[in-house]
């Protein structure tokens, strides 16, 4: 029984575990295809309106591949500039016509609860792709994919969090979702003083059903007990006031000395992307690239396969994939 048949996908509040577990067991069924050992045209005819009305690289094109190795067509739009948004058309019209356009819309846009009201006005599943400060629930279902491929459940484990606590959607997600599918989370939220983790993901965490503890950190050097350390840049966009932006640019930052230094063997460093690597920003240094903690481009490879996995179960296709499975015939250079 698929219980996401037709749902939206608007944030991790509205997810329950078992419906992210459903995700996951999905997910790895399509590894093969993302992955292309095997091809599918499940969704052949169906199209996503991937809308994106906020700058991205890896969810907007992720979202499209993800539904194009599914056998379905992609429409795009990117920023605002080629949208009649600039004509001063409200979202809730331009969400009403795509939902006659499309079988599945993706939207990603600068105000927080925007993916909402997208669903609010269609009938078509919707999937938050990040709205403003709110949530950002396919990447913090990718992120916890990525740390159960690597570590089993993390019940119990220690998990840093660390940076732009206040403003970083992925992060809001990502702690809730942690809390809804796993017990005894020791949770350590690592932040400049003003950049802390907002009261209302506080709320979700300890209304979650599972006993979990929650600590407040200043300096890198909580990391050091940590089993997993996700590390955020500062939302530079998010600040009114460019200045304030510079009071916390480039405060908390990780590279390998640090993390050899202080890092348990073994920890497991995630990030969202994208990492800022300008001069003053810097928050996870290139000299970690290559390192075997880094999971971040696993991170962004498990994209696909999981978002695959949404479209598949929301528009109810995921039990095909199997028996309409094809070889590929083109070279692959490399399975990830
Ligand atoms: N790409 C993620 C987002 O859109 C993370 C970031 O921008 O820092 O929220």
């Amino acid at each position: 029984m698929n219980n996401l048949k037709g749902k939206d996908l608007t944030s991790i509040e509205g997810l329950d575990a078992a419906d992210a577990r459903a995700i996951f067991d999905t997910a790895k069924l399509m590894e093969p295809f993302a992955f292309r050992q095997k091809l599918t045209r499940v969704l052949e005819g169906a199209v996503l309106a991937n809308l994106f009305f906020e700058p991205s690289t890896r969810t907007r094109i992720s979202f499209g591949t993800a539904f194009n190795r599914l056998g379905g067509e992609v429409r795009d739009t990117s920023g605002t500039e080629t949208t009649s948004i600039t004509k001063g058309e409200s979202l809730y019209d331009t969400a009403r016509v795509v939902g006659g356009y499309a079988d599945v819309i993706t939207v990603r846009h600068p105000k927080t609860g925007a993916a909402k009201e997208v669903a609010d006005a269609v009938d078509v599943p919707v999937i938050n792709g990040g709205d403003g400060v709110g949530e950002h629930p396919t990447q913090a279902l990718l992120d916890v994919y990525t740390i159960e491929a690597r570590l089993g459940k993390p019940n119990g484990k220690t998990i840093a969090i660390v940076g732009d606590l206040k403003f970083a959607r992925v992060i809001h997600s990502f702690a809730r979702l942690l809390s809804k599918m796993y017990q005894g989370i020791n949770f350590k939220f690592i932040a400049p003083n003003g950049l802390q983790m907002p009261e209302n993901v506080r709320e979700s965490i300890r209304t979650s059903g599972s006993q979990h503890t929650m600590t407040d950190h200043d300096s890198i050097n909580a990391i050091s007990d940590a089993d997993v350390i996700y590390i955020t840049r500062t939302q530079e966009e998010r600040f009114a006031d460019p200045a304030e932006y510079e009071r916390y640019k480039g405060k908390l930052r990780i590279d390998k000395k640090t993390l050899d230094t202080l890092g348990k063997p073994g920890v497991m460093l995630l990030h969202p992307m994208p990492r800022d690597s300008r001069e003053g920003s810097n928050e996870l240094d290139h000299d970690l690239d290559g390192d075997p903690r880094l999971a971040m481009f696993n991170q962004t490879d498990n994209g696909i396969p999981v978002r695959m996995a949404i479209f598949a179960l929301v528009l109810d296709v995921a039990d095909q994939i199997e028996k309409t499975a094809r070889p590929v015939n083109w070279h692959v250079p490399k399975k990830p």
